[in-house]
């Protein structure tokens, strides 16, 4: 954790980026992902809603702005936008309109989409596109058997060749293994992607992962570690989960992580805005909008090993 401070201190120094996200359609997901509450192959109480108009978009995207998030991601629960689609027209309306309003960016997150849809997603305003890659390549097939791994590198790759930014994690706590979780970092090394967001199974009713303990704080704070210096550039920010960590809360910071997703998440809790920043305050960091410029990262500083590893439990 010492060594992934310092890291998190050269990149990031004393600002913490903040995003939110708003379910901009809800439910009813035909693919069959083991931790979503959100798919439609399971009984967990969410039921399938039409997409958000543009105008309530443009109001969580106020909201978000007002509360320090540089950017909302539209996510919907699909298997992706089909050229053409009356989805993919919902989605451009409600870019569109986030990036007219100038409350936040406009962040995606929608499942497969093709260059040509893309193209027309960056021409509307999108400047980031969320793909999580969920596990390590050997984990994925345990947890989603209606789509493959390259297939979601191929929609990642393909927002990276357009020039949109890519954001691009994981979910820890599903019976994963540890060697699962590094081969996930150096996936997201290799792909190179610009943010990471980590985060920790929330176990919903009726899902496949339902009634799985949550890992131990100590485990995620090395997770958290871990993937800080696998990860140096990227912004690395905390989720849905992140209240497992309990009173060690504080502590994501210390252990490398160098942002967090505010407000509402999709179907699960979050803590209050007003927690998270009074936290920020006491911590002496500054939230700062996600994906604003900032300076190249310098050589990357030497972690450095202590000669005897504390033992830890
Ligand atoms: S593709 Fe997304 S919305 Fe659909 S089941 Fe998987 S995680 Fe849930």
């Amino acid at each position: 954790m010492a060594a992934a401070d310092r890291l998190r201190r050269a990149r990031f120094g004393d600002e913490v980026h903040l995003c939110s996200i708003v379910n901009a359609k809800r439910g009813g997901c035909p693919e069959d992902c083991g931790f979503c509450a959100q798919s439609r192959r399971y009984s967990t109480g969410v039921g399938a809603e039409r997409f958000l108009e543009p105008e309530a978009i443009v109001e969580a995207s106020a909201k978000a702005g007002s509360q320090g998030s540089g950017a909302l991601g539209l996510v919907t629960a699909t298997r992706g936008l089909e050229d053409g689609s009356k989805a993919l027209e919902h989605v451009l309306a409600g870019v569109r309109a986030v990036r007219d309003a100038g409350h936040t960016e406009a962040h995606a997150s929608v499942g497969f989409v093709s260059r040509e849809a893309l193209a027309e997603l960056k021409e509307a305003g999108l400047t980031e596109l969320n793909h999580n890659l969920e596990s390590g390549r050997s984990y994925f097939d345990k947890i989603v058997s209606t789509h493959s791994y390259d297939a979601r590198i191929q929609t990642i790759r393909d927002a990276q060749e357009l020039g949109l930014r890519t954001c691009v994690g994981g979910i820890f706590g599903m019976g994963e293994a540890p060697s699962d979780r590094a081969e996930l970092a150096l996936e997201l090394r290799a792909l190179d992607v610009d943010e990471v967001p980590l985060n920790f199974l929330v176990d919903v009713e009726g899902t496949p992962l339902a009634g799985r303990e949550p890992l131990s704080p100590r485990a995620m704070l090395r997770i958290i570690a871990a993937f800080r210096l696998a990860l140096p550039r990227q912004n690395i920010f905390l989720a849905a989960g992140r209240h497992h960590l309990g009173q060690l809360l504080p502590l994501m910071f210390s252990a490398g992580a160098s942002g967090m997703m505010i407000g509402d998440f999709l179907t699960t809790p979050n803590r209050t805005v007003d927690d998270d920043l009074e936290l920020l305050a006491s911590l002496g960091l500054k939230g700062m909008a996600c994906g604003a410029p900032r300076p190249e990262l310098a050589p990357t500083p030497k972690a450095e090993v202590p000669r005897r590893l504390p033992v830890v439990a």
